[in-house]
């Protein structure tokens, strides 16, 4: 008889918005969660809560996703008390939208180092364990205007894009190890991230969804557990938009 393994993932800025989606879905498929954050910590250890609620092992781990330090804690946390490390979702992303001519270096450097280099930090330290059991699932949130562009957003666009690219070269440089990495884009999902938008961008971006509606985080969710589950093992390097039909 084959031993029954627990899965164990790690889902970046899964405390809140759709990290928390993530956490919960993977929960509710019997995987246990690291959930990450790096200020929201009653947010994270509520969606801890909520996981164990499911009947599967969570903890809240701070860290900075762009820092190299406090990523290899993160993983060497969530590796102890699981002991292995099937998924990674490199879900934490942050905007600091601005017209190009007023992107201050600092604003482009910071979105970057969160949404694209955090991604790398974590993937190079996931490939190495998952490349160890020959098994295992990465799956990073890109964005629709990652594929489109985006005024007012040439910083985020470009993290968003740059997850695309590492999403395929992982694809292709750990396929051999039966490690499989996909992006998922969402289009406008109500969260923190766009309620701080003003009414008037809000319905110009509504205007532009063929199914007329904001999605949900349990949208984008769905298709993040479906990549992260043992029946999505032959697709790799793979860009799914959860956008209402933005991006067609
Ligand atoms: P959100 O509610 O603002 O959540 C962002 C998450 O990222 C938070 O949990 C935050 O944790 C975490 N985070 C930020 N900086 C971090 C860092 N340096 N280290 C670790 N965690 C960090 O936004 P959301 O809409 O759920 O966004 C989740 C992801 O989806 C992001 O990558 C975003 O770009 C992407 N996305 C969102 C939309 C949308 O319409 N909402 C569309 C396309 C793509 P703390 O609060 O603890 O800082």
């Amino acid at each position: 008889m084959s031993e029954i393994v627990t899965r164990s993932a790690i889902v970046t800025g899964g405390g809140k918005g759709i990290g928390r989606a993530v956490c919960l879905a993977l929960a509710e498929q019997g995987v246990n969660v690291a959930v990450n954050y790096a200020g929201s910590q009653s947010a994270a250890e509520e969606t801890a809560a909520l996981c164990q609620e499911k009947g599967v092992q969570a903890m809240a781990v701070q860290a900075d996703v762009a820092q190299a330090d406090q990523v290899e804690a993160l993983f060497a946390k969530a590796t102890e008390a699981f002991g292995r490390l099937d998924i990674l979702v490199n879900n934490a992303g942050i905007t600091r939208d601005n017209l190009i001519v007023r992107i201050s270096e600092e604003d482009f450097d910071a979105v970057l180092s969160t949404n694209l280099k955090g991604a790398f930090l974590c993937c190079k330290k996931a490939a190495r364990l998952m490349m160890r059991q020959r098994t295992g699932r990465i799956v990073n949130i890109s964005s629709v205007v990652g594929l489109r562009g985006n005024p007012g957003q040439a910083n985020y666009c470009a993290s968003k894009a740059g997850l695309i690219g590492l999403t395929k070269s992982l694809a292709k440089e750990l396929s051999s190890r039966h490690v499989t990495v996909n992006a998922v884009a969402p289009g406008f999902i109500d969260t923190d991230m766009t309620r701080v938008l003003p009414e008037a961008a809000r319905d110009a971006i509504l205007s532009q969804v063929p199914l007329g509606t904001f999605g949900h985080p349990e949208d984008v969710a769905a298709a993040v557990a479906f990549f992260a589950s043992e029946q999505a093992g032959y697709i790799t390097g793979q860009v799914l938009c959860v956008d209402g039909g933005m991006a067609m």
